[in-house]
């Protein structure tokens, strides 16, 4: 799965609770990332301030400083470093005011480990975005926004495009359609869930042998989509 890192990349985890702590310690190593953590609010934050980071896991309830301290402080201290949240259930976080604070993504305790690891795989990504990619038949230039199926040329649309590479960089990771329309579409968009649907079925006829049986884009019933390449 991480065959085309060759350096390791750094996470800093900060967590209070101890045993989650070492689960994703453990689960993290175990795909080649270097891995560091923090119990606390304040020891975290002067971690995340070195800058050594590729990317910082954080709690939001810590001891001594909040996760939402530590990324108000990061971004303030120009610190680019993605930043996803892990939230408590019930703890209902407007991501609008989230990300005015500077966070990039949200995971919701309990979580799913694989889906952890598919949103940290697209953070890393988007910060040093891949040139190319490709699966089945479909090849990618991100750089040109080319999409070719078996070599040849498939023309997509601006939206189009940008919803792909959202969902390659996502690969494996469950989409809602209300993250989609929030992330291809904009905050404002005044857009239906629906819209979505519709330029799903779009990419399935451009990249799908069958679209009616789609092994690319999955539906995952009450919940999204999910990219499978
Ligand atoms: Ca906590």
């Amino acid at each position: 799965m991480n065959l085309e890192r060759t350096m390791s990349q750094k996470i800093l985890i900060v967590e209070d609770e101890a045993s989650l702590v070492m689960t994703l310690t453990d689960r993290l190593q175990r795909n080649g990332y270097e891995v560091d953590s923090a119990g606390d609010g304040e020891v975290g934050l002067e971690k995340a301030l070195t800058g050594a980071y590729d990317l910082l896991l954080l709690d939001v309830m810590l001891p001594l400083k909040s996760g939402f301290d530590i990324c108000r402080k990061v971004r303030q201290s120009a610190l680019d470093t993605p930043i996803l949240f892990l939230t408590a259930r019930g703890q209902t976080i407007d991501k609008v005011t989230g990300l005015q604070f500077g966070a990039d993504d949200y995971l919701t305790k309990p979580f799913d480990m694989m889906e952890l690891e598919a949103r940290i795989e697209a953070l890393l990504r988007r910060a040093a975005p891949e040139a190319s990619y490709s699966f089945g038949n479909i090849s990618i230039d991100f750089r040109s926004a080319q999409v070719t199926k078996n070599g040849v040329p498939v023309v997509f649309s601006a939206r189009e495009f940008h919803l792909f590479r959202y969902l390659v960089e996502h690969r494996g990771a469950t989409l809602s359609r209300e993250e989609l329309l929030t992330e291809v579409w904009g905050y404002d968009a005044m857009t239906s869930t629906r819209t979505v649907d519709v330029h799903m079925a779009w990419l399935r006829q451009k990249i799908e042998e069958n679209p009616k049986f789609p092994v690319w884009i999955l539906t995952v019933r009450g919940m999204g989509y999910k990219f499978t390449g």
